[in-house]
């Protein structure tokens, strides 16, 4: 008689123990979901500190060493990473094991996978909608994804069994699960993820240059500024990958931006204030129907 494992995941493998890969490492060691979690990463001193703090058992930078007897692997890495790390996973990954990841846009993970992978039928993508602004394994908790969105890409061809682990291990993270397309994912989080930290990175860059010898712009600033800008305190290399990974869906939403804007650029330069108003009224109605309906923050 074969006894049953007490945690749905034995071994669960997380390559790129930050922010994310260790908060979802914490919140499934906390509901009993997995046994044993090996990090893999390249920084000795993030890797040491996860261990520390009791978020992952052992380390190795070596992903091959790592994923040889692993049930689980989540791939929690910026997604200029993909490339190499899947080469490297698929050297060793066993035949049963599942494959999920965190990562911000979901046909670029596809296409890695498939590239890689000898069956990418049992990776199944998925995308936590929640973060913070910083990194680290020393930022990870594990109430990070309490409510919040997860989004599941699975393709056509993946394995049911696959999809089930991977469904039940987000939702042990506390997330809400959706399914849907990768290029629907992609393009709606151009428009209300990929766009805003353009938009903020844009703005910040654009104050800073007003600068002058006697005044720094930032001293003027206030609470508006610093909502508006909050997000472009996130990691620069993080989001040169998300950017470059789904260029054609994020062009688009530029384009629509600077539509609105010379819009409004038009509208100041007929001193037509009514077109403003219109403009404004209509934005401040959709945030507010947006914030009655619960208001899912990224
Ligand atoms: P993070 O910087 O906190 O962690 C990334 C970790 O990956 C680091 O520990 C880094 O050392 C490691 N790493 C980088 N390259 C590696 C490689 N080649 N091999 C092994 N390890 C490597 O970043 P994060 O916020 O946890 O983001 C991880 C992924 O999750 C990214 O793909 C990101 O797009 C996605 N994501 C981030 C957020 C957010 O708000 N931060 C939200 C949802 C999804």
């Amino acid at each position: 008689m074969s006894l049953i494992s007490e945690h749905p995941v034995k071994h669960l493998v997380v390559i790129g123990v930050g922010l994310i890969g260790g908060s979802v490492a914490r919140a499934l060691k906390h509901a009993g979901f997995v046994g044993r979690v090996t990090g893999v990463g390249r920084s000795r001193e993030n890797l040491d500190r996860a261990r520390e703090l009791g978020i992952i058992d052992h380390w190795t930078h070596d992903i091959a060493e790592a994923v040889h007897d692993a049930d689980m692997v989540l791939v929690a890495v910026p997604m200029g990473a993909y490339d190499r790390v899947f080469a490297e996973l698929a050297k060793a990954l066993p035949k049963t094991a599942v494959v999920t990841d965190a990562g911000s846009t979901k046909q670029h993970a596809i296409d890695v996978a498939e590239k890689h992978l000898a069956d990418s039928s049992r990776f199944i993508p998925a995308h936590p909608i929640a973060g913070t602004e910083e990194s680290g394994a020393e930022a990870s908790f594990a109430e990070l994804f309490v409510g919040h969105l997860c989004i599941l890409t699975p393709t056509e061809n993946a394995d049911a069994q696959s999809l089930a682990i991977v469904d039940a291990m987000w939702e042990a993270t506390k997330s809400r699960i959706v399914h849907m397309g990768a290029k629907q994912h992609d393009d709606f989080l151009a428009s209300v993820s990929h766009l805003p930290h353009l938009a903020a990175f844009a703005l910040v860059n654009a104050v800073r240059k007003q600068g002058d010898e006697e005044h720094d712009p930032f001293q003027f600033a206030a609470g508006g500024f610093r909502d508006f800008t909050r997000i472009a305190s996130s990691s620069p290399e993080m989001w040169r990958d998300i950017a470059l990974s789904n260029r054609d869906a994020l062009s688009a939403n530029i384009d629509a931006l600077q539509a609105e804007l010379a819009e409004m650029q038009r509208a100041l330069e007929n001193g037509d204030g009514e077109k403003l108003l219109q403009s404004f009224a209509a934005a401040k109605k959709a945030r507010d129907e947006w914030l009655e309906t619960g208001g899912e923050s990224l």
